[in-house]
Protein backbone atom coordinates (compact mmCIF):
# COMPACT_ATOMS: atom_id res chain seq x y z
CA UNK A 1 0.00 0.00 0.00
CA UNK A 2 1.38 3.40 -0.95
CA UNK A 3 0.89 6.19 1.59
CA UNK A 4 2.13 9.14 -0.40
CA UNK A 5 0.47 10.15 -3.65
CA UNK A 6 3.63 11.42 -5.31
CA UNK A 7 6.23 8.87 -4.39
CA UNK A 8 6.70 5.18 -3.60
CA UNK A 9 10.10 4.63 -1.92
CA UNK A 10 9.80 0.83 -2.23
CA UNK A 11 11.26 0.95 -5.75
CA UNK A 12 14.58 2.03 -4.17
CA UNK A 13 14.54 0.02 -0.93
CA UNK A 14 16.56 -3.21 -0.97
CA UNK A 15 15.13 -6.23 0.82
CA UNK A 16 17.74 -8.54 2.32
CA UNK A 17 16.24 -11.90 3.34
CA UNK A 18 17.29 -13.58 6.60
CA UNK A 19 19.29 -10.62 7.92
CA UNK A 20 20.43 -10.07 10.65
CA UNK A 21 18.77 -13.35 11.64
CA UNK A 22 16.85 -16.12 9.91
CA UNK A 23 13.28 -15.13 9.08
CA UNK A 24 13.75 -11.34 9.06
CA UNK A 25 13.22 -9.48 5.79
CA UNK A 26 15.56 -6.52 6.31
CA UNK A 27 14.33 -3.37 4.54
CA UNK A 28 17.57 -1.64 3.67
CA UNK A 29 17.17 2.10 3.06
CA UNK A 30 20.83 2.67 2.08
CA UNK A 31 19.89 2.02 -1.54
CA UNK A 32 17.19 4.69 -1.26
CA UNK A 33 19.70 7.17 0.21
CA UNK A 34 22.15 6.39 -2.61
CA UNK A 35 19.55 7.25 -5.22
CA UNK A 36 19.83 11.02 -5.75
CA UNK A 37 16.20 11.63 -6.70
CA UNK A 38 14.84 8.97 -4.31
CA UNK A 39 16.63 10.56 -1.35
CA UNK A 40 15.42 14.01 -2.30
CA UNK A 41 11.81 12.90 -2.83
CA UNK A 42 11.80 11.12 0.54
CA UNK A 43 12.86 14.28 2.37
CA UNK A 44 10.47 16.41 0.30
CA UNK A 45 7.46 14.27 1.27
CA UNK A 46 7.97 15.15 4.94
CA UNK A 47 8.88 18.77 4.29
CA UNK A 48 5.69 19.18 2.27
CA UNK A 49 3.60 17.45 4.93
CA UNK A 50 4.88 19.52 7.88
CA UNK A 51 5.83 22.82 6.26
CA UNK A 52 2.81 24.67 7.61
CA UNK A 53 2.64 22.79 10.93
CA UNK A 54 4.97 25.20 12.72
CA UNK A 55 7.27 22.42 13.97
CA UNK A 56 9.80 23.52 16.63
CA UNK A 57 11.96 20.40 16.50
CA UNK A 58 12.47 17.20 14.55
CA UNK A 59 13.46 14.40 16.95
CA UNK A 60 15.45 11.68 15.16
CA UNK A 61 16.19 8.19 16.51
CA UNK A 62 19.73 6.75 16.53
CA UNK A 63 20.98 6.08 13.85
CA UNK A 64 18.92 5.99 10.65
CA UNK A 65 16.45 8.53 12.07
CA UNK A 66 19.36 11.01 12.06
CA UNK A 67 19.96 10.59 8.34
CA UNK A 68 16.47 11.66 7.33
CA UNK A 69 15.60 13.76 10.40
CA UNK A 70 18.42 16.29 9.95
CA UNK A 71 17.61 17.34 6.36
CA UNK A 72 13.89 17.52 7.22
CA UNK A 73 14.68 19.81 10.17
CA UNK A 74 16.94 21.95 8.01
CA UNK A 75 14.23 22.44 5.40
CA UNK A 76 11.54 23.10 8.03
CA UNK A 77 13.80 25.71 9.69
CA UNK A 78 13.35 23.80 12.94
CA UNK A 79 15.85 22.36 15.38
CA UNK A 80 17.09 18.80 15.25
CA UNK A 81 17.23 16.74 18.46
CA UNK A 82 18.91 13.32 18.59
CA UNK A 83 17.60 10.40 20.64
CA UNK A 84 20.68 8.30 21.32
CA UNK A 85 21.58 4.88 22.58
CA UNK A 86 22.52 5.02 26.26
CA UNK A 87 25.89 6.48 27.21
CA UNK A 88 26.52 8.73 24.19
CA UNK A 89 25.11 12.08 25.34
CA UNK A 90 27.39 14.21 27.57
CA UNK A 91 24.78 16.36 29.36
CA UNK A 92 22.00 15.57 31.80
CA UNK A 93 19.58 13.10 30.20
CA UNK A 94 16.20 11.45 30.50
CA UNK A 95 16.23 7.72 29.83
CA UNK A 96 13.73 5.04 28.74
CA UNK A 97 14.16 1.31 28.36
CA UNK A 98 12.26 -0.93 25.99
CA UNK A 99 12.07 -4.61 25.17
CA UNK A 100 13.93 -6.18 22.28
CA UNK A 101 13.51 -9.71 20.97
CA UNK A 102 16.36 -10.73 23.27
CA UNK A 103 16.70 -8.54 26.36
CA UNK A 104 16.21 -4.79 26.48
CA UNK A 105 17.75 -1.53 25.31
CA UNK A 106 17.93 2.02 26.64
CA UNK A 107 17.74 5.34 24.83
CA UNK A 108 18.36 8.87 26.05
CA UNK A 109 17.73 12.50 25.21
CA UNK A 110 19.21 15.65 26.73
CA UNK A 111 16.91 17.06 29.41
CA UNK A 112 17.22 20.60 28.03
CA UNK A 113 16.77 19.60 24.36
CA UNK A 114 13.05 20.45 24.13
CA UNK A 115 11.04 23.25 25.70
CA UNK A 116 7.75 22.32 27.41
CA UNK A 117 4.89 22.93 24.99
CA UNK A 118 7.06 22.85 21.88
CA UNK A 119 5.70 21.06 18.80
CA UNK A 120 7.77 18.16 17.48
CA UNK A 121 7.72 15.32 15.00
CA UNK A 122 9.47 12.04 15.80
CA UNK A 123 11.33 10.34 12.94
CA UNK A 124 12.88 6.92 12.31
CA UNK A 125 13.45 4.82 9.21
CA UNK A 126 11.05 1.99 10.07
CA UNK A 127 8.29 0.95 12.48
CA UNK A 128 8.26 -2.77 13.32
CA UNK A 129 6.99 -3.63 16.83
CA UNK A 130 6.92 0.08 17.65
CA UNK A 131 8.96 -0.39 20.83
CA UNK A 132 11.68 2.04 19.77
CA UNK A 133 9.24 4.77 18.69
CA UNK A 134 7.14 4.37 21.82
CA UNK A 135 10.17 4.69 24.11
CA UNK A 136 11.33 7.79 22.19
CA UNK A 137 7.82 9.24 22.43
CA UNK A 138 7.89 8.74 26.20
CA UNK A 139 11.18 10.69 26.37
CA UNK A 140 9.55 13.59 24.53
CA UNK A 141 6.53 13.46 26.88
CA UNK A 142 8.86 13.57 29.90
CA UNK A 143 10.14 16.94 28.68
CA UNK A 144 6.58 18.22 28.22
CA UNK A 145 6.78 18.69 24.45
CA UNK A 146 3.86 17.81 22.21
CA UNK A 147 4.15 15.23 19.39
CA UNK A 148 2.37 16.30 16.22
CA UNK A 149 3.02 12.95 14.51
CA UNK A 150 5.43 10.02 14.58
CA UNK A 151 6.75 9.16 11.15
CA UNK A 152 8.88 6.64 9.32
CA UNK A 153 9.73 5.75 5.74
CA UNK A 154 8.52 2.16 6.17
CA UNK A 155 5.74 0.70 8.29
CA UNK A 156 5.38 -3.04 8.91
CA UNK A 157 1.75 -3.10 10.09
CA UNK A 158 1.67 -6.87 10.63
CA UNK A 159 4.12 -6.46 13.50
CA UNK A 160 1.59 -4.28 15.31
CA UNK A 161 3.78 -1.26 16.05
CA UNK A 162 1.70 1.37 14.27
CA UNK A 163 -1.47 0.09 15.95
CA UNK A 164 0.23 0.18 19.35
CA UNK A 165 1.37 3.76 18.72
CA UNK A 166 -2.12 4.80 17.63
CA UNK A 167 -3.63 3.15 20.70
CA UNK A 168 -1.21 5.20 22.78
CA UNK A 169 -2.71 8.31 21.17
CA UNK A 170 -0.13 9.15 18.50
CA UNK A 171 -0.76 9.96 14.89
CA UNK A 172 1.39 7.73 12.67
CA UNK A 173 2.61 8.51 9.16
CA UNK A 174 4.70 6.39 6.81
CA UNK A 175 5.58 6.64 3.13
CA UNK A 176 4.99 2.94 2.45
CA UNK A 177 4.14 -0.42 3.99
CA UNK A 178 5.21 -4.04 3.53
CA UNK A 179 3.06 -7.01 4.52
P1 LIG B 1 10.80 -1.71 16.49
O1 LIG B 1 11.25 -1.07 17.77
O2 LIG B 1 10.49 -3.17 16.64
O3 LIG B 1 9.66 -0.93 15.85
O4 LIG B 1 12.01 -1.68 15.49
C1 LIG B 1 12.34 -0.53 14.83
C2 LIG B 1 13.82 -0.35 14.71
O5 LIG B 1 14.49 -1.55 14.32
C3 LIG B 1 14.11 0.68 13.66
O6 LIG B 1 15.10 1.57 14.16
C4 LIG B 1 14.62 -0.10 12.46
O7 LIG B 1 15.77 0.50 11.94
C5 LIG B 1 14.95 -1.50 12.98
N1 LIG B 1 14.26 -2.57 12.24
C6 LIG B 1 13.36 -3.46 12.77
N2 LIG B 1 12.93 -4.33 11.86
C7 LIG B 1 13.52 -4.00 10.69
C8 LIG B 1 13.47 -4.53 9.33
N3 LIG B 1 12.69 -5.57 8.99
N4 LIG B 1 14.20 -3.92 8.39
C9 LIG B 1 14.99 -2.85 8.70
N5 LIG B 1 15.09 -2.33 9.95
C10 LIG B 1 14.38 -2.88 10.94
Amino acid sequence: KIMSFQFDPRQYIRTVPDWPVQGVQFRDITTLLEHKLGFRQTIDCYVHRYFEADIDAVVGIDARGFIIGAPIAYELRSSFVPVRKKGKLPGETVCESYELEYGSAEIEMHTDALKPGSKVILVDDLIATGGTMLAAARLIEKLGASIVEVCAIVNLPDLGGSRKLEEAGYKVFSLCEYE
